[in-house]
């Protein structure tokens, strides 16, 4: 079965809808417009609609027959902080604010899925189309689940896509565990004590601790860690000082730590705490570590994963998904939809991308040929996982 031929049909509507929620980006828990256009075609398809979860988020539900299994899909609705510089006719009306990840393609891509299933209710149970404001650094998905997403919404699974350039449109990749990985941030702030920069011996040299924090630091990843594991510790800047002659008081250090394991994570930062306190200690200096957890790796369930990737075949061809894609040392908010309730998330191939560009370009755009093939994934998966036997799990 491939590409659905209701979502040829859908093609020119959908790419319409993508380009006028690019053309109007709205930032995090901002999404007003967007969730209002979302929250417009999910009734007029015929779904209960619910809003005001995280603020702009909108679930949109359908339901047939008896049956108490459920399935979630998820998009995600808000844009970059960031100026555009594509010049076509639907770029941003907007300074300083642009769709450069795509999300607008995963919001059609998925009221393109509602408007299907809606039309064929060729399955038993709900479907659950869950649309999250402030994926960008806001934590949205959190903030939806803890308001009570899966209370108010039960699902057995939760199942997401990422487009993905560098991938070809009408490819997937997927992979069981970790796909992308945890994103923390530290601060560290050593305090020394001022002198004369001819007079070292009458201070505590930040700077000095500061050097030597920088390189223990690295033996976390390099002889701490396990070495089949992945983590980065980077430091992004240093803060300190102001003049040739003068040692300061104080040094502060800042950078992000990333891993694939929740342990790996609780290791990198207990040792991160360790060394600092007692490198500063060694040179009779003190220091205040602030640790800051962001979003978790994102995991994806290996049966839900090859379940996933089953489906995607079913659209593309074996041959079109790959099955072990390299994971990213970036990170994802639908991580905490992942931490809540099995499921996975998959990349959607975007193909080169304008200019080959990557995500986060000021020059990026959602590939719209890669539609259909998203909207055929969500249709599909939504009926195969609710048809499915989960008793023999
Ligand atoms: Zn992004
Ligand atoms: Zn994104």
């Amino acid at each position: 079965m491939p590409v659905l031929p209701r979502a040829l049909d859908l093609h020119d509507e959908l790419t319409a809808i993508r380009r006028d929620i690019h053309a109007h980006p709205e930032l995090a828990f901002a999404e007003q417009r967007t969730a209002d256009i979302v929250a417009a075609k999910l009734a007029e398809y015929g779904c209960e609609v619910h809003r005001g979860l995280a603020k702009t988020g909108v679930v949109g539900t359908l339901r047939r027959g008896n049956s108490l299994r459920a399935v979630g899909l998820r998009a995600d609705m808000d844009c970059l902080p960031m100026q555009e510089l594509n010049g076509f006719a639907h770029a941003s009306k907007h300074d300083g604010r642009m769709h450069a990840c795509g999300h607008d393609g995963h919001t059609t891509m998925l009221l393109g899925a509602a408007r299907i299933l809606a039309e064929t209710r060729d399955f038993e149970g709900a479907v659950h189309f869950i649309f999250q404001p402030a994926e960008e650094g806001g934590g949205g998905g959190r903030v939806m689940v803890e308001e009570g997403l899966f209370e108010k919404f039960p699902c057995d699974g939760v199942f997401a896509l990422h487009n993905m350039p560098e991938i070809p449109v009408g490819h997937f990749g997927a992979r069981p565990g970790p796909l992308l990985a945890s994103s923390d941030r530290f601060d560290i702030r050593i305090k020394g004590y001022g002198t004369h920069a001819a007079h070292p011996d009458r201070g505590i040299d930040p700077f000095v601790v500061g050097a030597q924090i920088t390189l223990a630091l690295q033996t976390i990843v390099s002889r701490n860690m396990d070495p089949i594991d992945n983590a980065i510790v980077t430091i992004g800047f240093m803060k300190g000082g102001s003049a040739y002659n003068v040692i300061p008081d104080e040094l502060v250090i800042g950078g992000t730590a990333r891993a694939f394991r929740p342990e790996v994570r609780d290791l990198i930062e207990r040792r991160l705490g360790e060394i600092v306190h007692g490198t500063a200690a060694t040179f009779g200096a003190a220091a205040v570590v602030d640790y800051t957890r962001n979003y978790p790796p994102t995991v994806n369930d290996p049966t839900e994963a090859a379940f996933a990737a089953d489906v995607a075949a079913e659209i593309c061809g074996a041959a079109a998904v790959n099955r072990d894609i390299r994971p990213s040392l970036g990170s994802e908010d639908f991580s905490y939809l992942l931490n809540a309730r099995p499921g996975a998330m998959l990349w959607l191939g975007n193909g080169e991308g304008a200019g080959g560009c990557y995500l986060h370009n000021a020059k990026y755009d959602f590939n719209d040929s890669a539609i259909p093939t998203g909207v055929s994934f969500f249709v599909r998966l939504a009926e195969r996982f609710l048809a499915r036997d989960d008793a023999a799990r």
